[in-house]
Parts: C-alpha cells; sequence; structure tokens
C-alpha cells in the first residue's frame, strides 16, 4: 500500500490543520528520512546540457537556483498553503521581506495605496515613506472604521494593507467589511496576520486576496530565527509577486526555512497554550485595575468582532499606566521573570515600551495620532505557568504603587 507523503494536495487538502502542520508539503529524499532534510545548496547541477536548457525555459520540472527554488524552501511554503488555506506561498528572509514584496511587487508609480493607521512600525515606515519616494500616494485611515477605507478610496487606489489585531495598540480590523470596500474600488486586500497566524485566523475566508507574515513572530516562536511569508492566488503569486522576488532576491536561507517547518509541528498547541495564558494574565491586570486592551476579554472595545474573526483572544496584550514614561520604565525595571524585550511571539513572555522601542522611528505626532501612548507596555504572553506571569506582574506592581 502506498503511504502519502504529504506532497499529495488532492490528499493534504482533505486533512485537518494539526495533521497538515506535522505532515503537509513533506517531500521523502531517497533515504526516507522521518523529519525534513535541509538542503543547503545554492545551485542544482543537471545529467546534460539538454536537460538545464528545457528547466531554463520552463519545460521540464526540477530545480535551477536557490534563490528560485530550493527542496526545503518549499516544504515550508507547501505546509504554509495548507494551513492558510491559499492556493501559493513564497517565503522571506523577515516579515519586512514579505510585507515590502508584496506591497512593492504590486504597486507602481501613480498607484494609491490605502493602509490602517495602527501597524508595526517598520510598516508604517513602508507605507509613509519609501513607498512615496516611488511615487506611490498613501492614504493612512483608522483600520476599526470602514466607512474610512470606504471615503479613502480613487480611482487609482491599488492596494489596501492593515494587520489585525494590530501592533500594538490591539485594534480589530473588520477584514470582511474592509474587503468588500477593496474589491468594490478594484483594490488586492493585504492583511498582514502576525499577531493571529492561521491557528487564530484565516483572513482568505473572510475576503481577504493576501496574507503576509512575520513568521519570526508566532511561527518560529522560540526566537530563533527571522522569516516572512506571502500567501495569495496562484496567478497573482506567479505573475506579480515572483516576477518581483525572483529578481529582488529577499530568500529565506533553507536552514531558517527548517527551523520554522519544525516549529509549525507545535504551532496549535504552543499558540493554544499561550492564549490560555494570556486570557489568565489579562484578567488578573484587569483584576488589579490597571487598564488593559486584550481582544479576548468582554472590556475590549471590538471583542465580538474579535471572537468573529478569531478563534482566541491572542497573545498579545496592551496595557497604560498612570505615570507615562517613568512609570512605564519603572514596572519594566521592576519585572524578575518577564524579559524586557521587544519581539513578540515568543515561548518566553516579553514585555515592551512601544514608543520608546518598536514605535521610535516613527514621529511622536503619528504615534499620538495611532494611540501610541507614554505610559503604555505591549505584553507578549508565552508558555511559563501562568501563575508565575501573574505573581511576577504582581510584585512589579506593587513596586511601582499600583
Ligand atoms: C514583527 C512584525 C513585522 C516585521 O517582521 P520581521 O520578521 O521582524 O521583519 C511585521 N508586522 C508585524 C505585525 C509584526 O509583528
Amino acid at each position: 500500500m502506498k503511504r502519502t507523503t504529504g506532497q499529495d494536495r488532492t490528499v493534504t487538502r482533505r486533512w485537518r490543520p494539526a495533521t497538515q502542520a506535522v505532515r503537509g508539503g513533506t517531500a521523502r529524499s531517497e533515504f526516507g528520512e522521518t523529519s525534513e532534510a535541509i538542503f543547503m545548496t545554492s545551485g542544482f547541477c543537471y545529467d546534460e546540457a539538454e536537460e538545464a536548457a528545457a528547466r531554463f525555459r520552463g519545460e521540464r520540472p526540477g530545480m535551477t537556483y536557490s534563490r528560485l527554488q530550493n527542496p526545503t524552501v518549499q516544504m515550508l511554503e507547501e505546509r504554509l498553503c495548507l494551513l492558510e488555506g491559499a492556493e501559493a506561498c513564497r517565503v522571506t528572509a523577515s516579515g519586512m521581506a514579505a510585507m515590502s514584496a508584496a506591497l512593492m511587487s504590486h504597486l507602481s508609480a501613480g498607484d494609491h495605496l490605502v493602509a490602517g493607521a495602527a501597524a508595526f512600525g517598520s510598516c508604517r515606515v513602508l507605507t509613509d515613506t519609501i513607498l512615496p519616494r516611488f511615487g506611490v500616494e498613501t492614504t493612512i485611515v483608522d483600520a476599526r472604521d470602514p466607512q474610512a477605507w470606504a471615503k479613502a478610496r480613487r480611482r487609482n487606489t491599488k492596494a489596501f494593507f492593515f494587520e489585525t489585531p494590530a501592533n500594538p495598540t490591539i485594534d480589530i480590523a473588520d477584514i470582511r467589511a474592509i474587503s468588500d470596500i477593496g474589491h468594490d474600488a478594484g483594490a488586492l486586500v493585504i492583511v498582514d496576520n502576525a499577531f493571529a497566524s492561521p491557528v487564530l485566523q484565516r483572513p482568505i475566508e473572510f475576503g481577504a486576496d493576501v496574507v503576509a507574515y512575520s513568521a519570526t513572530k508566532l511561527m518560529d516562536g522560540q526566537g530563533r530565527v527571522l522569516a516572512g511569508a506571502v500567501l495569495g492566488p496562484a496567478e497573482w503569486m506567479e505573475k506579480t509577486l515572483l516576477a518581483f522576488t525572483r529578481h529582488t532576491g529577499p530568500n529565506l536561507s533553507p536552514f531558517n526555512a527548517w527551523v520554522v517547518l519544525k516549529s509549525l509541528e507545535t504551532l496549535d498547541l504552543r499558540v493554544s497554550r499561550a492564549c490560555e495564558n494570556a486570557l489568565r494574565v489579562a484578567r488578573f491586570l484587569e483584576r488589579r485595575g490597571v487598564t488593559v486592551l486584550y481582544p479576548g476579554l468582554a472590556s475590549h472595545p471590538q471583542h465580538e468582532l474579535a471572537m468573529q474573526q478569531m478563534s482566541a483572544g491572542g497573545t498579545i496584550m496592551a496595557m497604560t499606566l498612570d505615570g507615562g514614561r517613568p512609570r512605564a520604565h519603572a514596572l519594566l525595571d521592576a519585572l524578575e521573570l518577564i524579559d524586557i524585550s521587544n519581539n513578540v511571539g515568543d515561548s518566553r513572555s516579553l514585555m515592551t515600551h512601544p514608543a520608546s522601542t518598536t514605535h521610535y522611528s516613527v514621529s511622536a505626532e503619528t504615534r499620538e495620532a495611532m494611540g501610541i501612548g507614554e505610559g503604555m507596555l505591549r505584553l507578549s504572553v508565552g508558555l511559563e505557568d501562568a501563575q508565575d506571569l501573574i505573581d511576577d506582574l504582581g510584585q512589579a506592581l506593587d513596586r511601582v504603587g499600583l
């Protein structure tokens, strides 16, 4: 009897996500290894000259150069396609390589982009500073308000870009409503899904066209590698994204692809546990009287929408302390277990002060407009025992007099 290797999509599409995460996309070599092999090779050899020529003409399958194809990288791309329910995937060297490739491959001088205000700092630099240098006009809107997207549309609008939940204000955007408005305008709808992962939210199911990731976050989830991914329709991937990345080379190394591939095997377990921990921590903070924004709490202004789109509240929350930056920095310094770190989606719980770190490079006025106050702290909850996290936050709040 023939065993399925995870490569035949007609079979793997039928698997449930937990099975896909472990087995999807596996391509075994002639040695029959259990764990996926790392193909650390830049190039490939051919038995004869005509074979090389035929592959370059695209008439025969087979790999030619690792900027274009690599077996380990392709296993990761196929596994991500299955998890996301997307037709095609390209992985990249970092999340920002994914975001910039998705936007720059699609937009040209004279095009107009509408983007959500609350976003990862580097995404705002991309939309507000880099793309306009190449003649792309950008309008920034409050992503929470679908009417703002409708009003921002123009004749030359080619793309909508937003994240949900958004970094670091934990705003939720209505993927279905915004996608409908975007499609009406003929725009490609691109969602940065880094804070949710396909375990919690699959934007394509709500009408988005393209999903982009920092796989550095929940997908690796153990603070080891930078990685990114772009997922979307096969035709767009071939004609637009690959037409750009083949020649600009934002490739993911086969080694880093392998690390993420192995991490996907535990993605569901890790994300589910971190969400449980995050909910307990958020409830504790609320009981202590701290202003906390967490989509899984009924007090989050968009709790209902978040729960329609996501299967749990996520692993990240924002809290705002009275007393501005001095109080916020004092709380960070009082922590004994939770690390001061600007990363998120790690197995270790990490806390940062966005105004002085991740969003330091956006102007004070932009931060103000984004709702990033001087007293705001962002907490990414990991896999430690939730009670230890609560104890650490409790003693730190005591020490800063809250
Ligand atoms: C981290 C992050 C990025 C950038 O990803 P890198 O892997 O650091 O390049 C983009 N968007 C969001 C929402 C992020 O959290």
